[in-house]
Parts: structure tokens; sequence; C-alpha cells
């Protein structure tokens, strides 16, 4: 579904992705860990299109309409006409390319990041009403499906400051679905939340995965990684140092990075 190769971003003189190269496959999850700074966000925010990287190329393969039995919400539901994107950001990258690729995922924040004069409905309905310019009836009726889904239907009319960090981040989540993308990326989705709220969203996560969503999730849980990703990749200074398959790469890491990194954690 999605392959990155050599993907470079610099901050000024800091340069924070060396050369990254990463795949993810249609219904796979992956997710990154490593120490702070070491541009897990970077990587989440180059995919999504809110960072321009400096070189590298990223390609999204075509969107695969899946209608489920039930109509229930599954990964590839993306706009029929997305065909696949191929974006080398050596050349000159035009605005139509990097809306292209922003059209293709949809991002989950570590501070969930609502708007806080809009209702948790707004918030929902915002990105497919006014981006990608869908009819609000149709919107406004999978907005509240979804809403149901994780238990805020009685939220609906409520602001984000009337909310917990749990039910907002849930919010965030329903947000992301709404938009239908190809891929959910999710920023260390759980690292702010009060320890008794962690679980809720980390199940409902876990559920999305269950359904086929393709995902990317930059964790600090190194046991909820364990469960849900098909593969681990670690990051430190602006590459991957070492992917594979979680128990494999948190068992027996090969590399020495990657060791001190966990023991450090475990
Ligand atoms: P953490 O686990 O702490 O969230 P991370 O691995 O996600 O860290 P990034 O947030 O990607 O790391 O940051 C990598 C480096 O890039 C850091 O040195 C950070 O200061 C720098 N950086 C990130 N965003 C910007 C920006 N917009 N402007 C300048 N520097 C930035």
């Amino acid at each position: 579904l999605l392959r990155v190769r050599g993907l470079q971003k610099s901050f000024g003189s800091n340069r924070v992705l060396e050369s990254v190269d990463l795949t993810v496959g249609r219904g796979r999850v992956l997710a990154l860990i490593g120490p702070s700074g070491s541009g897990k966000t970077t990587i989440l925010r180059c995919l999504n299109g809110l960072e321009l990287p400096d070189g590298g190329t990223i390609e999204v393969a075509a969107a695969v309409i899946v209608d489920r039995a039930g109509g229930g919400t599954a990964s590839g539901r993306g706009p029929a006409s997305s065909a696949s994107l191929t974006i080398d950001f050596a050349a000159k990258t035009s605005p139509k390319a990097l809306g292209a690729l922003r059209d293709r995922s949809a991002m989950v924040f570590q501070h969930y990041n609502l708007f806080p004069h809009k209702t948790v409905l707004q918030n929902v309905i915002e990105g497919p009403v006014i981006v990608q310019r869908r009819p609000v009836a149709e919107v406004t009726a999978e907005a509240l499906a979804l809403l149901a889904r994780v238990g805020l239907t009685d939220k609906q009319g409520s602001f984000p400051f009337e909310l917990s960090g749990g039910q907002q981040q849930r919010v965030g989540i329903v947000r992301a679905l709404a938009l239908r993308p190809q891929l959910l990326l999710f920023d260390e989705p759980t690292s702010a939340l009060d320890p008794e709220l962690v679980g809720d969203v980390l199940r409902l996560i876990k559920e999305l995965a269950d359904e086929g969503w393709s995902m990317v999730i930059v964790t600090h849980e190194l046991e909820f990684a364990r469960e849900v990703a098909h593969e681990i990749a670690f990051v430190d200074g602006g590459v991957i140092v070492e992917h594979g398959e979680p128990k494999q790469l948190l068992r027996h890491p090969e590399q020495e990075r990657t060791r001190q990194f966990l023991h450090r954690l475990l």
C-alpha cells in the first residue's frame, strides 16, 4: 500500500531524517518505536503531507473499494478516483501532489488536536465536508454511526473541553475514520492519557487493526506494539535501524542500538 524510499528531512541544520525506507502492506500495521527525538513524528508528518521532505520518494497504491457486508468501515475505502500516487521529493513537489498525498491518510495526534470551539459532531464532519466536499447529510449520518460505535452518541453536541482525554482521543480517531483514508497514522495516541483511560483507546485501535485498516503507529507502549503490529521498526538517528516481526525484534534484536533501547525500557 505504501512504499517509502530514502526519505530525508532537515529543519535548518538539524538533519532529522537521514534516509528512511519503509513499506506498509494493505491491512498491515507497522509500529514505529525509538528514542525521543529520533524522528518518528517527523516520519508520520511527512507521510501525511504536513511536512515537505527534502528528498526521497513516497508511493501509495491505488485505493481499493471494499464494501463489506453491514457497511462496516474498512481499509481502502478512499475516494474511487484514488489512482496510485508516486511523489519524488528530490524534484520540485507541486501543491497538488502534496494535497493528493494528504488525502490518502488521516492522522490521530498525541494531544487530540480537536477544534476547541466546535462541537464533537462538527469536529468529525469538518474535514469530509469542507476539504473533501462530500454531502453534509451523508457525512453526518456516517459521523453519527462512528460516534455510536465508540459510545459517544450523547456527546455529539459537547465541546472538547467537556470531555475526558480518552473521550477526546476517541473523537480524534472517529474524525480520522470519517475521512475514509487508505492509511491511518497514530502519533503516540495514548501518551497524553491518564493510565486508566489508555486501555479503551488501545482496544479501539486494536479493533480497527483487526478490521483490516492499514496503519502506522508511533508508540512507546511496547506491549501494545507486540499485540497489534505485524511489524515493528526501530527508529534512531533518522534511520530505521532494524525492523521485523514484533516477537523477533523485541526478544532477539540484531542491532546493538536496538538492544540498548529495549534494555532501558524493559
Ligand atoms: P518523541 O518520541 O519525543 O515525540 P520523535 O522521535 O517523534 O520524538 P520528532 O518529533 O520527529 O521525534 O523530532 C525529531 C527532531 O526534529 C527533534 O530534534 C526536533 O526538535 C526536531 N523537529 C521536529 N519538528 C520540528 C520543527 N517543526 N522545526 C524544527 N525542528 C523540529
